[in-house]
C-alpha cells in the first residue's frame, strides 16, 4: 500500500471503499496513476468531467477567473454567475436559476420551491413529495428521504417527513398516491442512474407530465446525472417532449468544479424570495466560468457526436457474449454482465480501463468528447472481459 493510501485510510472518513489505485494526473480521457500506469477513463469522475481531464478551454476559463476573483459573496453581482444563469435559461426556456454546489443541494432547492409554491397556492398541508422506487436524489436527510431505496434510509431515521414512493412506469399507482395525499410535487429521473441505468418508459413520463399539469402539481426532473449532454440531448427530459416546472442539474455542468443548479419555470420563478434560500458558495465565479465553457460547447453538432458514439457502444455490446442487456441513452450506459459487475470492473482496471458500477450493472459515463479511437479501445477491452468472465 502506498504511503498516500495509508494516510488516507488513517485520516479520511471511512465512507468510500476505494480501489487500491492513486490517480495523480490526466489529459482528456486518459488518467495516470502514481506508478505511471495509464487508464482510459470511462467514468469521468461519475459523470463530472464532461470534457475530460484538464480540457484546455475549460482550464483556461477557470484559471483566468481564478486569477481575477475566486469568490464573492452573493451580496454582490458577479459576471460568470449571471451569464451562466442566462445561458441555462436560453438553452432550456426556463426562467430563473438558483445555484448551489452539488446535486443534493439543487434538489433541496427544488423541494423547497415546490413546497412553497403548493403552500402559497393550496395551503401549507400540501407538502407531500412523490418520487419513484429505485430512484436516487442525494445524501442529505431530505434528499435521502426523496431517494426511493430503503437501504439508504435505515441508519438515519428520522428522515425529513412528507416523502412517498411509487413504482416506476405505473401511472395509475402514482395518480392514486398523489390524489390520496396533499401533493406538492412529483420528482423523477428520466433514467435512474444509481438505480442501475434504468430508463423510464416514454408513455409513463408523458403521462406524469400531463397529470402534474392537470393537478397543478410541480414536476421536478432530476438531471443531476442525465444532464448537460449526457444522454444525447442537453437534458434528458428533452428526449420525452415534456417541460418540467423545475430541472435540477450538477455533476457534468461544472466540468470538474462543484456546482449545482435548480432551473425554475414561470410557475415557480418567483416563489422563493429574499432570504428564503441561499448558499455561501452558490454561484461561485470559478465554478460558473468553468460551467460556461462546458455549456456553450454542447450544441447540436456536439450532441450528434455523442449519439454517434452511443450507437457504436450499443451496437458493439448489445449482442456480445457475456452481456445480458445494455440500457441507457447517449453516453450513460448500463451493462448487465453475466459475471458479477464488480469482477468485470476489477478486470477492466487491470487492463487499463476505469469503469463504474450501478447496482448489478457495469456503468459507463465517459467524457462526452472522448475520442473515437479511445472509446473503441475501451469497449473492445470491456467486451473481451465479458466473454472471458462468462466462461
Ligand atoms: N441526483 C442524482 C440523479 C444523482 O445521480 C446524484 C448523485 O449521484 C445526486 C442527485 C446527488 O448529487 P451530489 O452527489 O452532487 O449531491
Amino acid at each position: 500500500m502506498s504511503s498516500i493510501q495509508s494516510i488516507d485510510k488513517l485520516f479520511v472518513a471511512n465512507t468510500y471503499n476505494r480501489f487500491p489505485v492513486e490517480i495523480i494526473s490526466g489529459k482528456g480521457s486518459v488518467v495516470k496513476d502514481v506508478d505511471g500506469k495509464e487508464y482510459i477513463d470511462m467514468g469521468s469522475g461519475i459523470g463530472v468531467t464532461s470534457f475530460g481531464i484538464a480540457d484546455d478551454e475549460w482550464t483556461a476559463a477557470a484559471v483566468t477567473q481564478l486569477t481575477k476573483l475566486q469568490h464573492m459573496s452573493n451580496l454582490y453581482y458577479t459576471e460568470p454567475c449571471s451569464l451562466l444563469a442566462k445561458m441555462l435559461c436560453e438553452k432550456t426556456g426556463m426562467k430563473k436559476v438558483f445555484f448551489g454546489n452539488s446535486g443534493a443541494e439543487a434538489n433541496e432547492c427544488a423541494i423547497k420551491a415546490a413546497r412553497k409554491y403548493a403552500a402559497d397556492k393550496k395551503g401549507a398541508d400540501y407538502s407531500t413529495i412523490i418520487t419513484l422506487e429505485n430512484s436516487f436524489h442525494g445524501r442529505t436527510l431530505t434528499t435521502l428521504a426523496a431517494t426511493g431505496q430503503e437501504h439508504y434510509h435505515e441508519l438515519f431515521q428520522p428522515l425529513t417527513p412528507g416523502f412517498l414512493h411509487t413504482p416506476a412506469n405505473d401511472i395509475e399507482s402514482l395518480k392514486r398516491l398523489a390524489l390520496e395525499n396533499k401533493t406538492a410535487a412529483i420528482m423523477i429521473e428520466c433514467i435512474q442512474g444509481e438505480g442501475g441505468v434504468v430508463p423510464l418508459e416514454e408513455d409513463f413520463v408523458k403521462s406524469v407530465f400531463e397529470f402534474a399539469q392537470q393537478e397543478d402539481i410541480i414536476l421536478i426532473v432530476d438531471e443531476v446525472q442525465t444532464g448537460n449532454g449526457r444522454t444525447g440531448s442537453l437534458y434528458s427530459y428533452m428526449n420525452y417532449g415534456i417541460s418540467p416546472d423545475i430541472v435540477t442539474t450538477a455533476k457534468g455542468l461544472g466540468g470538474g468544479l462543484p456546482i449545482g443548479a435548480a432551473l425554475l419555470n414561470e410557475k415557480v420563478e418567483a416563489v422563493l424570495g429574499f432570504g428564503d434560500h441561499g448558499s455561501t458558495f452558490g454561484g461561485n465565479p470559478v465554478s460558473c466560468a468553468g460551467a460556461l465553457s462546458i455549456l456553450k460547447r454542447i450544441d447540436d453538432k456536439f450532441l450528434s457526436d455523442v449519439k454517434e458514439k452511443s450507437k457504436y457502444i450499443f451496437e458493439t455490446l448489445s449482442d456480445a457474449k457475456g452481456i445480458e442487456s445494455v440500457t441507457g441513452a447517449g453516453l450513460m450506459v448500463g451493462i448487465k454482465t453475466a459475471a458479477p459487475a464488480g469482477d468485470v470492473v476489477k478486470k477492466c482496471m487491470d487492463r487499463g480501463v476505469l469503469c463504474l458500477t450501478a447496482k448489478d450493472k457495469v456503468r459507463l459515463l465517459p467524457a462526452l468528447n472522448i475520442p473515437f479511437d479511445l472509446l473503441r479501445k475501451a469497449i473492445e477491452i470491456i467486451k473481451e472481459i465479458c466473454v472471458e468472465e462468462e466462461k
